[in-house]
């Protein structure tokens, strides 16, 4: 992979700013995709262009302004599942390069496909891309435009073109099964074999089509395939099918078509209409070129859309071990209730690691960090993890929880502070002071109580310790973090020999911060949240969704790689900060990691509920 460092971290810029001749490009680790874009600017490739302020054709364009948007890209999801974190990689791309390189990225939903699309995917697409820091507004021409887009609204266009192509003698309707036509195809060592229907007149050809179109034919009974070379070494020029019948209901234009565009001919038309310059796809549609290429010079030559095409260009999909980057795969898991749903914290979707405790500025930074390549690789889980906690570090407030509690009594409490229900406020700083930049002031401290029982972890203490060990054990002296030292007495156990409570005595004159801190040695400090004010929250451990680190490479079942300790869930005590949280809110949880207050559960019915975002760098020492 590569991993360079970016000279600066990205910021949630607003898309449409006009960066001023490749600004914020310079800060930025090149690659090659940048590159591509620098010699087009270079050599004015796209200088002429024409924008008629929205997609269209050649005379719509011819009769607008020069574009100017010195380059267009676009995102162009089909609405038919919730992104993921490989869709935020290419959203982060198109955006950042046209925002970089003053230009503009079109959001366009790209649903000829009937049957899969729905509205909820449409509406969580344009939340997800917000989310992320990008939108599809732009100021370049002086007015505000927006580009959001639906690839069915072009129907009417793709059709044209196609009956353009019949007239020209470039495509034909082909009655053949999809067996003989997949038979007759041919392979990479066999040329294909000449359809009998491919030397049918323009004038047949077209009143077929119009019938297919008419709802004349039966569904999948007949497809108009481009004449180009049944015999190219490249199979998807062997007379590709560019529409077909279908009857089903759009979510767009209803009932209007029965026919409709194959993707791999749709697409280049859409970005042709767009005037997108550079349109970037994953790698397996490297093949494609060729027939992108083709089906817009053919277009273009015929005066339908307008010269200089857009170009193509194919970088490596993002593969995360341990992660599935399948909308198909993703919908398997919400609907067989392998998760609670699309945005289950452990889900890759966007929704999913947004509830896990992601920030725009961690997935911004890891897209920038894993650039882009021409090779396939996997990127290892942690890079994304460790852009989060580069995020967090500077801005989680810290706090204390104790996530396996076990009650610690002090037992001469009332001897050193005059009576057992006395409190005493403790007070710690929200950030340490090194997350404070210059010149910003520090957050409020945090204020809790300590009192004459804690909750500790019930780790912290053994009665007969193994060696090394420096925490609670009879004899032993210890911090209560932030609050007394406290020497270790004993514990009571109950039949079964389960310790149900640790005893120790508090040292009175050693609270943190005052001169008697340092009086007597403490061997280690640790995590606590007073009986007296520590409250109860739900914390969700969430681990890795999957055991394998490549779950579905290979064919294999990816269900079988589930990891059956995903989720722990357990009652926790928490500091009052902590239990305050606004939903989204992220938290350090002192020797534990990052975890954030649930955006859909917490706070209901007064609950408190975190999840687990990622552990600390370096785990807590013994
Ligand atoms: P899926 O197989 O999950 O449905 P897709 O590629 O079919 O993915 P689209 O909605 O067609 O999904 O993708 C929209 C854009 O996101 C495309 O330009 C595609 O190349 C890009 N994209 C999808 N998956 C990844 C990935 N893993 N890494 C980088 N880009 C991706
Ligand atoms: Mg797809």
């Amino acid at each position: 992979m590569s991993s360079k460092p970016p000279a600066s971290s990205p910021k949630n810029n607003d898309s449409a700013a006009p960066a001023s001749a490749g600004d914020a490009a310079e800060h930025k680790v090149s690659n090659f995709l940048r590159q591509v874009i620098e010699k087009d600017l270079e050599q004015g490739t796209y200088s002429q262009r024409r924008w008629g302020g929205s997609p269209g054709d050649a005379a719509h364009h011819e009769a607008g302004q020069p574009d100017p948007a010195r380059i267009r890209t676009r995102f162009p999801p089909e609405p038919n599942g919730y992104l993921h974190v490989g869709h935020a990689k290419s959203i982060c791309l198109n955006f950042g390069l046209a925002r970089d390189y003053g230009g503009v990225c079109h959001l366009r939903f790209d649903d000829t496909n009937p049957e899969k699309e729905d509205t909820e995917y449409v509406n969580s697409i344009i939340d997800a891309v917000k989310w992320l820091g990008f939108n599809w507004e732009s100021s370049v021409s002086g007015k505000a435009e927006t580009h959001l887009y639906q690839a069915s609204d072009y129907f009417d266009f793709m059709y044209r073109a196609a009956e353009h192509l019949i007239e020209a003698g470039h495509a034909y309707v082909d009655e053949q099964t999809a067996e003989q036509m997949r038979i007759n195809r041919g392979d990479f060592g066999k040329p294909g074999v000449d359809s009998p229907f491919r030397s049918r007149t323009p004038e047949e050809n077209l009143a077929r089509f119009r019938e297919m179109r008419d709802g004349q034919h039966e569904d999948g009974s007949m497809v108009l395939r481009a004449k180009i070379d049944m015999a190219s070494p490249n199979i998807n020029m062997r007379d590709p099918a560019i529409y077909r019948i279908r009857r089903a209901t759009h979510h767009n234009t209803g009932d209007k078509w029965c026919i409709y565009p194959m993707y791999t001919y749709a697409h280049p038309i859409e970005d042709a209409l767009e005037q997108i310059t550079h349109s970037f796809c994953t790698l397996e549609f490297e093949d494609q070129r060729p027939f992108y290429d083709w089906l817009l010079e053919r277009l273009t030559e015929g005066g339908l859309l307008k010269a200089p095409p857009p170009r193509q260009y194919e970088f490596a999909r993002l593969n995360l071990t341990y992660v599935i980057t399948s909308k198909r795969k993703l919908a398997q898991l919400v609907y067989d209730h392998k998760v609670s749903g699309w945005d289950d914290p452990r889900m890759p979707t966007i929704v999913g690691l947004r509830r896990r405790g992601y920030t725009p500025e961690s997935i911004q930074l890891f897209a920038e960090r894993i650039g882009v390549t021409k090779s396939d690789s996997w990127i290892d889980y942690s890079t994304l993890e460790g852009c989060l906690r580069e995020d967090l570090e500077n801005k989680a407030h810290r706090g204390m929880a104790v996530l396996d509690p076990v009650k610690l009594v002090l037992t001469n409490w009332a001897e050193a502070f005059g009576a057992d229900d006395y409190t005493e406020d403790c007070t710690q700083p929200a950030l340490p002071h090194s997350a404070i930049a210059e010149g910003q002031t520090p957050p409020p401290d945090r204020v809790f109580k300590i009192g004459k029982q804690v909750w500790i972890e019930r780790e912290d203490f053994e009665e007969v310790p193994p060696k090394g060990y420096k925490r609670l054990f009879p004899g032993n002296v210890v911090r209560l973090k932030g609050g007394y030292v406290i020497e270790c007495t004993g514990c009571a156990k109950d039949v079964s020999g389960t310790v149900t409570e640790v005893h120790a005595k508090v040292i009175p004159g050693t609270k943190s911060g005052t001169p008697g801190a340092d009086s007597v040695k403490a061997k280690a400090a640790i995590t606590w949240v007073s009986v007296a004010s520590g409250v109860q929250a739900e914390v969700r451990l969430y681990d890795r969704l999957f055991s394998d680190p490549q779950p579905d490479a290979g064919g294999k079942d990816f269900i079988e790689a589930l990891n059956p300790n995903s989720l722990k869930v357990v009652t926790a005590y928490v500091e009052p900060s902590l239990a305050a949280a606004k939903p989204d809110e992220k938290f350090q949880f002192e020797r534990f990691g990052y975890f954030v207050a649930d955006r859909v559960d917490h706070g209901v019915g007064g609950k408190v509920v975190f999840n687990r975002v990622t552990g600390l760098k370096d785990s807590w020492g013994k």
